[in-house]
């Protein structure tokens, strides 16, 4: 009966307690036996556990007081934030959870924000209520600001010892509406989260929108034209339970038997097979393959490793179709990948998976961003790396990418945080008092200082206090370059970067000074010099090494001195490969990557 059902999710800031909130919802209602609970139950990867944050969405299905409630837990990271539309779209309701000891935070705002755009009834909820550190009345007070909801609308639970948690789901039942959905209309469906399973290939979890899907038919990927059969569906315990059958209104799980999770992608609608000649009617609005945004090298440490690094990433792939790689080689480095994230989290959580469950040593190179050039000849091309960057004289114009940043502060902190905007190269916007003790900044921002460390310098500037979140904005005319290494004279590909023209200079002499300390003396003077196009815009050199190196040798020991000159000629050959500088890997770390320890 689809009016007896009730599809919901939680929205918070990272911690304020949305995994713990669903395990007591599970709990309470029982749709786990008690001795099969553990806490976190949704968070299911180790790496969510400790990281506190959730990756993959896990739906479960709780029956209460004769009526179905399905929970979805989403995300709450703007990296992943297709995600979380996606998910969104397939609710009616969402709970907007504020921890009461920290407030609203970024990631509440802008979840809030999207909760909104698609229409979602929000209940507000204020959590951990227990805590002697609570502001209960408070937040209830900036809870029903934020949501223009009367106070006594706001609810107080402790996630923690369940003290709410009954009123919580009675507010679920009254409040949120049941699906709209026509069983008897051609079946359709939202795919809001997909995986890889060894037995069952890919696996989606599915929102049906309206009619029926049974176990067996065949369907069709509407938006990738991927034709998949029914292995098997059912809904979720958050175990796997097979049934017979989805019916409109209903949230389950479909085994596909494909074989690759980008055939079956977050946002895509599956229709039956045999309405494909409608497809162009049952396909749902907002399907698209996100791209990525940040970009960076991955490298084994070392070099026997670089089968295994390709290996597990080809296994991680299995599991996250927005990961992109390319296999790339670098004089300094090595074999590696050159790769393409959704944002820094995401980088993150590759980077650790790869680690933790493949023990590989990795280096990674500095994320960087792409940029969108507009040749003279009419053609626009994204840059992700520095060689991919044309001549200049081909060049009619070069954008960046912009970020809408919204931060939420201490009032106190505003003095250190309104400066790291204009350093940053961002506009100021909006200062706005959520409270009297918080503040919400909004700027405009371009992704590349963002991805540098933007992040870093603000919670330092706020003690911890403050959070950020971003949205992308558009392309932006900036004035790139390509600021070329020249090491004895010859330009060194990988130590390459693009950035804007009136950085060059700062860049330019950090690189060569980074140089200068890096790479070792050799017998002869090294100039080191950072160039735009031919001109050169900062210099050092590194001083030769005393010239005679037998000249210690006393006594003229003829086949010493024959074998160290010899030995100086070898040398010389291996230095050969890269200009006559032997460049140690070291040395482009420094001026570019960081090691991951
Ligand atoms: P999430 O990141 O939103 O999923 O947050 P978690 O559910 O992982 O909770 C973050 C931390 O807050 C954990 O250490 C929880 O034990 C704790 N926590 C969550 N809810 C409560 C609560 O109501 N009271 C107390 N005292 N702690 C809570
Ligand atoms: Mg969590």
């Amino acid at each position: 009966m689809i009016e007896n059902i009730r599809n919901f999710c939680i929205i918070a800031h990272i911690d304020h307690g949305k995994s713990t909130l669903a395990d007591r919802l599970i709990e309470v209602t029982g749709a786990v036996e008690k001795r099969q609970m553990q806490d976190q139950l949704l968070d299911a990867m180790d790496l969510e556990r400790e990281r506190g944050i959730t990756i993959k969405l896990t739906p479960v299905k709780m029956n209460y007081q004769g009526k179905i409630l399905n929970l979805i837990d989403t995300p709450g990271h703007v990296d992943f934030s297709y995600e979380v539309s996606r998910s969104l779209a397939a609710v009616e309701g969402a709970i907007l959870l504020v921890d009461a000891t920290q407030g609203i935070q970024a990631q509440t705002m802008a979840n809030l924000t999207f909760a909104l755009e698609a229409g979602l009834k929000i209940i507000p909820v204020v959590n951990k209520i227990d805590l002697p550190a609570a502001d209960t009345e408070g937040t209830i007070r900036d809870l029903a600001k934020l949501t223009s909801e009367p106070e006594s609308e706001i609810l107080k639970v402790s996630a923690k010892t369940g003290q709410g948690v009954p009123e919580l789901l009675d507010a679920i039942i009254k409040r949120i509406p049941s699906p709209r959905g026509n069983q008897s209309a051609p079946f359709r469906a939202l795919v809001f989260d997909s995986f890889f399973d060894a037995y069952k290939g890919v696996v989606t979890y599915i929102r049906v929108i309206d009619g029926i899907l049974k176990s067996r038919e065949n369907i069709l990927f509407a938006g990738e034209n991927v034709r998949g059969e029914v292995l098997e569906l059912g809904v979720l315990k958050p175990k796997e339970m097979q049934q017979d059958s989805l019916a409109a209104g209903e949230i389950g799980y479909v085994a596909t038997g494909l074989r690759d999770v980008a055939q079956a992608r977050v946002g895509d609608t599956i229709i039956h097979f045999s309405d494909r000649d409608e497809k162009q009617k049952l396909i749902l609005p907002g399907y698209k393959v996100p791209q990525p945004k940040v970009f960076a090298g991955i490298y084994p440490r070392s070099g026997d490793q670089f089968r295994f690094l390709k290996e597990a990433l080809a296994k991680y792939r299995l599991n996250d179709a927005s990961l992109q790689y390319e296999q790339e080689s670098s004089n300094a480095l090595g074999q590696g990948f050159r790769c393409g994230f959704l944002g820094l989290l995401h980088l993150s959580i590759v980077q650790e998976r790869l680690k933790r469950e493949y023990n590989i040593d990795l280096t990674i190179t500095v994320p960087s961003v792409a940029y969108r050039v507009k040749l003279k000849s009419g053609e626009t091309n994204i840059v992700r790396t520095p060689a991919e960057f044309p001549d200049p004289s081909f060049i009619e114009q070069t954008e960046e990418q912009w970020v809408l940043v919204e931060i939420i502060a201490r009032a106190v902190d505003v003095g250190g945080i309104l400066p790291l905007i204009s350093s940053h190269g961002g506009i100021h916007r909006n200062t706005e008092y959520l409270s009297t003790e918080r503040i919400l900044v909004t700027a405009e921002m371009p992704l590349r200082e963002v991805v540098v460390d933007l992040h870093d310098s603000l919670k330092s500037a706020s003690a911890g206090y403050a959070s950020l979140s971003y949205d992308f904005l558009n392309w932006r005319p900036t004035d790139l370059v390509k600021l070329s290494i020249l090491v004895a004279g010859e330009s060194v590909e990988p130590l390459a970067i693009i950035v804007p023209r009136v950085h060059a200079l700062r860049e330019g002499r950090r690189v060569v000074e980074r140089l200068k300390t890096a790479i070792p003396k050799h017998l002869f003077a090294i100039p080191i010099q950072a160039a735009i196009g031919g001109k050169v815009i900062a210099r050092e050199t590194i001083s030769a090494l005393r010239k005679d190196v037998t000249g210690y040798l006393y006594g003229g020991d003829v086949t010493r001195k024959k074998k160290l000159l010899e030995k100086q000629k070898k040398g010389k050959k291996k230095m050969a490969k890269i200009g006559n500088v032997n460049i140690p890997p070291e040395a482009y770390l420094a001026a570019l990557g960081r090691s991951e320890d």
